[in-house]
C-alpha cells in the first residue's frame, strides 16, 4: 500500500518564495565590491531572481545546464543561487583561489556554459578564456556605471541582463532528484572532484539546519555566513535563512578582522560562520583594538578543528558560545553538529569543553561509522580509530563523471568514505584524529597532527601551529612543529615544547619547533599541510643526528 500523502517536490525555489511571502520585509544586507553597503529585503530578491530567470530562458539556458559563479558572498550570489537553479539549470560555484589549472579542469570538466563574475575575477577569467572553449559568455556581476573594459568574449552586465526582464515568472516544477547545484572539492591531490547537490538533499539538509539541533536560527536571528558561498553553499546558510526568515548579511570580499567586526557590530548579527582562520583574524582584531561583540551570541566553526584556546576566547572573554560542527563538500556541508546532549549538558565547565572540541555527534539523516583496513566496523570506544563512513540523504553518492574516486571512495553496500581518520564515542560525539595523508606515523603508531596544533595554540604566544611529519631514520616519521608568533612575542622552541609537557604523551612530543612568518592556506582557509610539507622536504630533525641514522 503507498502513502496517500501529496508527492510535492522539494525545490529550492520554494524557500524564497515562502522568505518573500512570509518575511518579505526581512533584510539582505551586503557589502559590495563596488564598495558601498548595499540592502534590499527578501521580497525585492525575488523579484529580481524572477528577472534573472527570464533572462536566463532568453540565453537558451536549459534544465540541467550548468552555469558557473566566481562571486563573494553579495546579493547578486545570492539572486544567481535561487535563479538558477529555481529555473532547473545548475548553480556551480566556483573558488576562485584555486590554482590556475585546476580552475580551467573544473569549468571543462563540468561543461559550464555560462560564468558569472564579480568585477575582482574579470582579470582571472581573461586570462583563461583561451583554456575555455565551451563557455559561451561571461556575466559580469555589476552595474553599467562599472563594468570595465573587457577582452572576454560575449561580456555582459548583469544588471543589463535583467533589467529589461518581466518579474514575473512561474518557477518550474520538475523532480526533486534534478541538481540544483555543483561544487568541487578542493582535494589536494589529483584533479578536483565535483559533488552535485540535487533539490531534495538541500531541502533536506536545510530542513535538519533549522530544526534539528543545530545552529540558532530563527525569525529573530541575523545571520553572517562568513564562509564563502564558493565554499560548500556557504554550509547551505544561504537556504537556511529563507526557511526561517532570518535577516542575511553578506560580507562581500572582505574577511580581514576589522571589516568582519564592523558588520557583526553595525548588523547586530547573532549569528556568523567560518573556519577557524577567519576567527583567528577577527579575535586578534577585537583583541588589539580593545572592541567586543555586543549582538553576536553564537559562532559556527567548522572546515577544520576547533582549538580549546578558540573556544576559550570566545566564551571566556567575550561571552560568545562556540558551535563546533563537521563536515565536506560532499555531506552538503554539515555531518556532525556540537550540540550538547542532555548528559554532557550536565558535565561540569571541563568537562563539557572536551565534548565541545570534538567534531560533533550524529544528527538524525547522517550515518557514521568507523571502518578498519578490511573494511570492518570498529568499536564505538571513543578510542578506537579507523577511517570515518558516512550515509544519508544529503550525502553524495558518487562524483560527476569520475570512475576513479567512485570506485575508491565507495564501499560497496553504499557508504562513502572520508578519508577522515576518527573515533566514535558511546554518545554519538565524533572526533577527527587526522585526514589520512595528515597523521604522522612514528614506530607503527599515530600521532594526531591536528591535537598537537589545538594544543600548542594554547600557548599564549603562539597564533597559528601546524604539524607535519619529517622522515625520521629509526621511527619511520617524527611530528616537526611550525608555528607563528604573535606580533612581538619572545618565544623559544624551548617554551613551547615546555609548554606542551603534560598535555600530550610523551613520545607525541615534537622533535623540533620552526617559527615561520606566516603558514600557507588552501584556497577554503585551512592550513596547507602539502604545500608546508613541501617548504620542509629536505628538513633534517635534530633528533635523526642522535638516533645515529
Ligand atoms: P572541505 O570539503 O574542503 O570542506 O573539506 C572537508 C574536510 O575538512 C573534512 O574531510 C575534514 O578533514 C576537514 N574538516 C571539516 N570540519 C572539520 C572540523 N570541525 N574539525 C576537523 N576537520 C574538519
Amino acid at each position: 500500500m503507498r502513502g496517500l500523502m501529496m508527492e510535492d517536490q522539494l525545490l529550492v525555489s520554494d524557500l524564497i518564495e515562502h522568505a518573500a511571502l512570509n518575511h518579505g520585509f526581512q533584510e539582505i544586507v551586503s557589502r559590495t565590491v563596488e564598495g558601498p553597503i548595499h540592502r534590499y529585503t527578501y521580497a525585492d530578491a525575488l523579484k529580481r531572481m524572477k528577472k534573472l530567470a527570464n533572462g536566463l530562458e532568453r540565453m537558451g539556458v536549459k534544465l540541467g545546464d550548468r552555469l558557473a559563479t566566481f562571486a563573494w558572498n553579495g546579493y547578486r550570489h545570492f539572486e544567481l543561487y535561487y535563479g538558477i537553479s529555481g529555473s532547473g539549470a545548475v548553480c556551480h560555484t566556483i573558488n576562485p583561489r584555486l590554482f590556475a589549472d585546476q580552475i580551467v579542469y573544473i569549468v571543462n570538466h563540468a561543461n559550464d556554459r555560462f560564468v558569472f563574475l564579480d568585477l575582482t575575477f574579470v582579470p582571472l577569467l581573461e586570462s583563461l578564456t583561451d583554456q575555455l572553449p565551451n563557455v559561451e559568455g561571461y556575466i559580469i556581476l555589476t552595474d553599467a556605471a562599472h563594468v570595465p573594459e573587457t577582452s572576454l568574449p560575449n561580456a555582459m552586465c548583469y544588471e543589463d541582463l535583467i533589467a529589461p526582464e518581466s518579474e514575473t515568472f512561474a518557477w518550474p516544477v520538475f523532480d526533486e532528484n534534478t541538481a540544483s547545484s555543483m561544487c568541487y572539492t578542493s582535494g589536494t591531490t589529483g584533479n578536483p572532484k565535483g559533488v552535485v547537490y540535487s533539490h531534495r538533499s538541500t531541502l533536506l539538509h536545510t530542513f535538519f539546519q533549522c530544526g534539528g539541533e543545530s545552529f540558532e536560527m530563527s525569525s529573530k536571528a541575523v545571520v553572517l555566513p562568513a564562509v564563502p558561498m564558493f565554499h560548500a553553499n556557504a554550509w547551505g546558510l544561504p537556504y537556511a535563512v529563507c526557511m526561517v526568515g532570518a535577516k542575511l548579511v553578506f560580507p562581500g570580499a572582505a574577511y580581514d578582522g576589522a571589516s568582519v567586526w564592523e558588520l557583526l557590530d553595525s548588523e547586530k548579527v547573532t549569528f556568523a560562520a567560518g573556519v577557524p582562520t577567519i576567527w583567528m583574524m577577527l579575535l586578534e582584531y577585537v583583541r588589539q583594538s580593545g572592541k567586543r561583540f555586543d549582538h553576536l551570541t553564537q559562532t559556527g566553526i567548522g572546515g577544520s578543528a576547533v582549538p580549546l584556546a578558540m573556544v576559550e576566547a570566545f566564551e571566556d572573554e567575550f561571552n560568545v558560545q562556540v558551535f563546533h560542527a563537521w563536515g565536506m563538500t560532499e555531506t552538503s556541508p554539515v555531518g556532525t553538529t556540537g550540540a550538547f546532549n542532555c548528559k554532557v549538558h550536565e558535565m561540569p565547565l571541563e568537562r563539557r569543553r572536551t565534548y565541545q572540541i570534538k567534531q560533533g555527534r550524529s544528527v538524525f539523516g547522517v550515518k557514521l561509522k568507523i571502518v578498519g583496513d578490511a573494511g570492518e566496523t570498529l568499536p564505538r570506544d571513543g578510542e578506537t580509530f579507523g577511517e570515518l563512513a558516512v550515509k544519508g540523504p544529503w550525502i553524495v553518492g558518487s562524483y560527476h563523471d569520475n570512475d576513479e574516486a567512485n570506485k575508491s571512495q565507495f564501499t560497496r553496500d553504499g557508504w562513502f568514505l572520508t578519508g577522515d581518520i576518527a573515533t566514535l564515542d558511546e554518545f554519538g560525539y565524533m572526533t577527527i584524529v587526522d585526514r589520512a595523508k595528515d597523521v604522522i606515523k612514528s614506530g607503527g603508531e599515530w600521532i594526531s597532527s591536528i591535537n598537537l596544533e589545538n594544543a600548542a595554540v594554547g600557548h599564549p604566544a603562539v597564533v597559528e601551529a601546524a604539524v607535519i611529519g619529517i622522515a625520521h631514520p629509526k621511527w619511520d616519521e617524527r611530528p616537526l612543529l611550525v608555528v607563528v608568533k604573535s606580533e612581538g612575542a619572545e618565544v623559544s622552541e624551548a617554551d613551547v615544547l615546555g609548554f606542551l609537557e603534560g598535555k600530550i604523551a610523551k613520545w607525541w612530543m615534537p622533535d623540533a619547533v620552526e617559527f615561520v612568518e606566516e603558514l600557507p592556506h588552501t584556497a577554503t582557509g585551512k592550513i596547507a599541510k602539502l604545500k608546508l610539507r613541501e617548504i620542509f622536504k629536505d628538513y633534517v630533525l635534530p633528533t635523526t643526528a642522535a638516533s645515529g641514522g
